[in-house]
């Protein structure tokens, strides 16, 4: 049925009120159609935009700039095509490299959101620094921002609307869909163009098991209405799906408070042990790939080892603020006595220790091939936590192209189907360990915003 057949209808129609969603309606509505209608499924839009630390990584902006940052896009790119092992689409990774600090200081300039660089410490596979983040350092104050810039921009923002189908023509556009509300009841709705930024499948146990297996039965830490519904309809409407099994993993989470413990403790100069006090892995090479080798572990746990140092940087996020308010983080003043604490062989304790401060001292690689160059030695008091490894959210998804248009099997563009964030595929490659920090909101804020220009062209050409 065409957009024309449904008694209520909208240009452009946006299912998911996370980052994606909202960035889309935002560029939508600049962009000069009549109305933008975003349906969420929820009573208040969180999303796992709300769980994250609300960090996105941008190339060439002047918040780089005050720091003496000097970066390009195309360094950016190629950081994120290495991290992918080269199985990111090259021209989707040229194109949010090059649009992520237009994009940032959109937010900032147009929708006032104060972005500053954090500059005191390096993620794993970013040669520059370049995660911007808001005050708090945390995705609760990203997704009010952008909730707060969409209601003074006068945008429909429709809550307790569940998409649950889509209505297609035979030439596979789109012409509407269906909302179910919380007491059963059906609304239609026709749209010119839809965009998909309903997020990915971490929410859908079976579809986590079916195509990421090393993540079966593990810690969800994403939003849970996140249940694969733009990689079903997808699949229905014959649009490709992509790197399916890839995923952001976090090797990091308080246990068993549940608590995101920032990968920074360990890329200052901290490090991971066993229950055994025995170091296991290169952590620097990034926190995702850390989620499955910490699962790996004699009950999946692992202790993240710090000092009181590392901790004062840490406490810039929230999440960091709210794992020592719970009482996860333990410190004491020997290696002897932290060990006690945590329940584990104070040898062995001692042992992982002095290789990591050998490894310091001597800068060379430890025997993981981890480098410590320009570490600082840990100082007691000395800290740790108990830790586990989850699933944060997938990175597989519907294949876009670089306006954001939803692709086929055979690499055309579906008539006026559009998906950004979690929804579509990001720029990750098929493996956890092809996640760039910050790959997950770079594609939902970048990509959301094509997204909605996309849309708006479409809906335009056709008048
Ligand atoms: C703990 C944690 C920390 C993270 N930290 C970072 C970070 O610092 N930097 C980073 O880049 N990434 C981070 N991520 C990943 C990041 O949160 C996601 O990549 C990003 O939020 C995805 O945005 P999105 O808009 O696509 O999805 P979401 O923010 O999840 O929004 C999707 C929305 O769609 C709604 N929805 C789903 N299905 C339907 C339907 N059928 N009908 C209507 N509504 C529907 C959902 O309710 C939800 O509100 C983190 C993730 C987690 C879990």
């Amino acid at each position: 049925m065409p957009a024309e057949g449904f008694a209520t209808s909208a240009p452009v129609v946006i299912v998911g009120a996370g980052a994606a969603g909202l960035c889309a309606a935002l560029a939508a509505h600049e962009a000069g159609v009549a109305e933008v209608i975003v349906l969420e499924r929820d009573s208040l839009p969180r999303g796992s935009t709300a769980l994250s630390s609300g960090l996105i990584p941008a190339a060439g902006t002047r918040f780089q700039r005050a720091r003496g940052v000097n970066d390009s896009p195309a360094l950016f790119a190629s950081d994120i095509s290495q991290k992918a092992h080269g199985e990111a689409d090259a021209a989707i990774v040229e194109r949010v490299a090059e649009e992520a600090d237009s994009a940032i200081e959109w937010l900032a300039d147009r929708y006032g959101l104060p972005f500053s660089l954090v500059h005191d410490f390096d993620y794993p596979g970013h040669s520059q620094r370049r995660m911007h983040g808001l005050p708090s350092r945390s995705g609760a104050e990203l997704i009010d921002r952008l909730r707060q810039a969409s209601d003074e921009s006068a945008i429909s923002l429709v809550l307790n609307a569940t998409v649950s189908a889509l209505y297609v023509d035979g030439r596979g556009r789109i012409g509407g869909l269906d909302i179910m509300r919380p007491d059963g009841a059906l609304d239609r709705l026709g749209c010119e163009a839809l965009i998909l930024g309903c997020s990915g499948y971490g929410g859908d146990a079976d579809l986590v098991a079916r195509h990421i297996p090393e993540m079966r039965g593990a810690a969800y830490f994403g939003h849970p209405g996140n249940c694969g519904d733009a990689v079903r309809w997808g699949e229905a409407l014959g649009a490709k799906l992509l790197h399916m099994s890839g995923y952001q993993g976090h090797g990091s989470v308080a246990h068993p408070h549940g608590v995101l413990v920032t990968w920074a403790v360990i890329m200052e100069g901290g490090f991971q042990v066993n229950k055994s006090g025995a170091r296991f892995a290169d952590e620097s090479q990034g926190y995702s790939e850390e989620a499955a080798i910490v699962l790996a572990q004699p009950g999946g746990i692992a202790f993240d080892i710090f000092d009181e140092r590392i901790a004062a940087i840490a406490r810039q996020f929230a999440d960091f603020q709210q794992a020592e308010a719970c009482g996860a983080i333990v410190e004491a003043s020997t290696v002897a006595d932290l060990a006690a604490r945590l329940d584990i062989p104070v040898a062995a304790l001692a042992q992982s220790f002095a290789e990591v401060e050998e490894a310091k001292s001597a800068r060379t690689n430890d025997r993981f091939g981890r480098s410590f160059a320009g570490a600082s030695p840990l100082l007691p008091p000395f800290k740790a936590v108990k830790v586990t490894g989850a699933l944060f959210h997938t990175q597989g998804g519907l294949a876009v192209d670089a306006e954001a248009r939803v692709l086929d099997l055979r690499g055309a563009a579906l008539p006026n189907l559009f998906a950004a964030g979690g929804a579509a595929a990001g720029v990750s490659g098929s493996r956890a360990g092809g996640y760039l920090s910050g790959n997950g909101l770079l594609t939902a804020v970048v990509l959301g915003r094509l997204a909605g220009q996309s849309a708006v062209r479409l809906v335009k050409q056709r008048k």
